[in-house]
Parts: structure tokens; sequence; C-alpha cells
């Protein structure tokens, strides 16, 4: 019997056996695959913090509003990435030049104003560009830009090291590690829980579900239903160029994030949509690269003359809410939930060091309310 059991080896299980593993918790995290094999390996590594503005323009007032709890868990999860990084000796390759979103039109500007509004009312130090304020500190963003926002704490981490690197130091703090372990079925015991899997039965006093798009489905073996939505969506890189772009940079006109890696090649992403082929897995979709391709270069147009290397396809977790899910499930004591829709890598830690908290019966060391994120 271990005292916790996580389910799922992506950021947030990972993160989570680590601090619950440093706070001397005898923890058995159990991963379906390999770790760091789902959306937590495929992602485009950008750190956000600033209120997205496509749901921000989609949805308008009412789901802004509500929304707004998370601007203070980003600010900590951002930070706590820098800890991390300064703790693992730089080998998550976090830093932090900010966060650059560009205008073309009067109206997209409008709309950053008034989202620029909300987040400086929030601590996020939130700066209105003019077109020379743009140009002097994005001089890579094409002229025909007319401004934007500057979101000073955003940033970006390595989507390829970072996993596996808090997993091995999970480990080594005293975490046991169970791949190719499929959680199949789980019922209440009188002292905690029982999980049927792929490679036999494990009791834990408590669980922690950190499985990323199958959270709902092992909520539902509780018998809770939650939210959880899943879509296919696609990134793509380019081949190393000289240093240029020093943000992450996205759009108001359309879908997109944009940033240059330590090695130099640049990410092409923001969350055009891919396919699912007959097997249900995720495809690039040629359509939406050559649209994610097309804004890039409007952008940025020095991409002009680059040449790509390679695009893949992932499914991100979503929810409508957009708020992350943290916490006992209600009716199932010691059951937590560990989930971060849509910006999950750069909440995974965040939620890990909360909900590590919480099962252990602590307060996590955050100022923020956790009461929105509830499950
Ligand atoms: C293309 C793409 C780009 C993205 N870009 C960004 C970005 O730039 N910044 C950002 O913040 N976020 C981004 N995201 C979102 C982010 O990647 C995810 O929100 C985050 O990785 C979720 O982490 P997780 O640990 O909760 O889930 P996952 O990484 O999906 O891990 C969950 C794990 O649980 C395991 N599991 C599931 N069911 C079971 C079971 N029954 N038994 C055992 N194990 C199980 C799975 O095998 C998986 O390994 C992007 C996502 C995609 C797809």
């Amino acid at each position: 019997m271990s005292d916790v059991i996580v389910i799922g080896g992506g950021i947030a299980g990972c993160s989570t056996a680590l601090f619950l593993a440093a706070d001397g918790v005898d923890v058995t995290l159990l991963e379906r695959g390999d770790l760091n094999e789902q959306a937590s390996g495929v992602n485009a590594g950008s750190l956000h913090v600033q209120i997205q503005h496509e749901p921000f323009v989609r949805y308008g007032d009412p789901w802004v509003r509500q929304y707004l709890p998370a601007l203070a868990f980003y600010r900590y999860a951002v930070d706590l990435w820098e800890e991390l990084d300064e703790q693992f000796e730089h080998r998550l390759e976090f830093s932090r030049n900010g966060g650059v979103i560009v205008a073309a039109t009067d109206a997209q500007m409008r709309d950053l104003e008034a989202k620029a509004r909300l987040e400086r009312d929030a601590g996020l130090g939130t700066e209105l560009l003019d077109s020379a304020a743009l140009g002097r500190i994005a001089p890579y963003v094409s002229g025909d830009m007319i401004g934007g926002a500057y979101c000073p704490i955003e940033g970006k981490a390595s989507p390829l090291k970072s996993t596996s690197t808090l997993a091995t130091a999970a480990e080594s703090a005293g975490a046991r590690i169970v791949r190719q372990c499929e959680v199949e079925q789980i019922a209440r015991t009188a002292d905690g829980y029982a999980l049927s899997t792929s490679r036999g039965n494990y009791e834990a006093r408590r669980v922690i579900n950190a499985a990323g798009i199958d959270v709902g489905r092992i909520a539902a073996m509780l018998g809770a239903e939650l939210d959880i939505q899943a879509f296919p969506i696609q990134l793509s890189v380019t081949e190393a160029m000289p240093p240029l772009i020093t943000h992450l940079l996205y759009s108001a006109a359309n879908l997109l994030t944009l940033k240059q890696s330590h090695a130099g090649t640049v990410l092409v992403g923001g969350g055009w949509p891919a396919r699912l082929d007959e097997t249900g897995r995720p495809r690039v979709c040629l359509d939406s690269l050559a649209g994610n391709l097309e804004i890039a270069a409007e952008v940025v147009p020095a991409l002009r003359n680059s040449r790509l290397l390679r695009s893949w396809a992932g499914v991100v977790n979503g929810t409508d809410s957009w708020l992350p899910i943290l916490g006992e499930l209600p009716g199932s004591p010691g059951f937590f939930v560990c989930y971060v829709p849509w910006m999950g890598f750069t909440g995974g830690p965040a939620s890990g060091r909360i909900v590590a908290s919480l099962a252990q019966g602590l307060s996590p060391p955050v100022d923020f309310d956790l009461e929105p994120f509830a499950p």
C-alpha cells in the first residue's frame, strides 16, 4: 500500500510526484505508456500568463470575469518555473523575456487595450505599445503591425527536457514510477482506494488524478463527471536561424504563437486544428499548416526565408471555463484532481505543488484563493 498514487506521467503527474517525494511522502506514479509521451512532450513550451486573446474576443465579458482568478495561478506558475530551473541548473531551459501580442487594425488594438487593463489590475504589468514602441522592443515584427501589448512576465521552457528532469528528480527523492501501467478501474476501500491496472493491483490511502485528457475518464471510475475536452492541434518548427525573436509572440489577428528556441529553431503554433486519423491518432492538417505559416510570416517577415523542419500534431486538453481544476473530488475523500486545461505546460508544476500540498492536508504555498478551481 502506497501513501499516495499519482495517475499520469506528464508534467502535472511528474511534478506532483516530485513535490510529494521531496516532502517525504511515500508516492507511486502509474503511467499507461512512457513518461512525457502525450501533450506534455509535444507542446510549444510557451509559458503563458496573459489572458489568451482568442477566448477573450470569442466569449466576451461573462467568460472573462469567471476566468480572472486564473491570472494569479499563472503568475505563480511561471515564478515556480524560474525557481525549478535554478534548482535544476537550467536544465528546463527556462527564460523569461516577456510576451508580445501584435495588432494589425484599430479594432484589434481596442481589444488589446481592454485586455491589458484587466491584466494590469491583476498585477501582470501589461503595457500597450504604439508602432514606434513595438518597433523598438521587437524590431523583427513587420512594420504593417500598428501596435501591440507587452506582458513582461511570460517566457518559455523546454517540453523535451522538463518533464524528464522533474521525473528523474522525483525518483531520486524516493518516488516509484511504474511505466506501461494503465489504470483500468478504481474502487473505494476502508482506508483509501484499490486500483486495478494492466500490471496488477495497487492500493493507496490517497490518489491524484493527473491523467490529462483522460482525467474525466478516470474520475468517471468513481462516478464523477468533469467537463474535460480534447482537441487535436498542431505545431511546426523551422531550421535554426540566427538569434532574432526574443519574445513569446502572439497575434491579435489570428491564432499564432511564435518563439525561438535556445537552439535557434523557431516554433510556430497557436492552436491550429489538426485531424484524427482512423485509429484516433492526431495528424497534421495541411490547410492549417498553410494558414499558420502564412500568419507567422505576415508578423515576422524574416520567416519567409526560413525552411520548415518538421510539423507534428498532439491532443490538447481543454474545458469551457479555461480554469484549472485542482483539489479533492466531492464525495471521494482522498481522491484529488490535478488538471490545467489549454496551458497545462505552464501550469503543470504549479498544479503539482498545489495538489501535493492539499493531498497532505497542508495549505499550498500560494497567496490566492483556490476555491474557483475546486472540482
Ligand atoms: C500541440 C500542443 C501545443 C501546446 N502548447 C502549449 C504551450 O505552448 N504552453 C502550454 O502551457 N501548454 C501547451 N499545450 C497544452 C499542454 O501541453 C497540456 O495542457 C499539458 O501538457 C497537460 O499536461 P498533463 O500532465 O496534465 O497531461 P499529459 O501530458 O497528457 O499527461 C497525462 C498522462 O496520463 C497518462 N494516462 C492517461 N490515462 C491513464 C491511465 N488510465 N492510466 C495510467 N496513465 C494514464 C497518459 O498516458 C499521459 O502520459 C499544448 C498542447 C499541445 C497538444
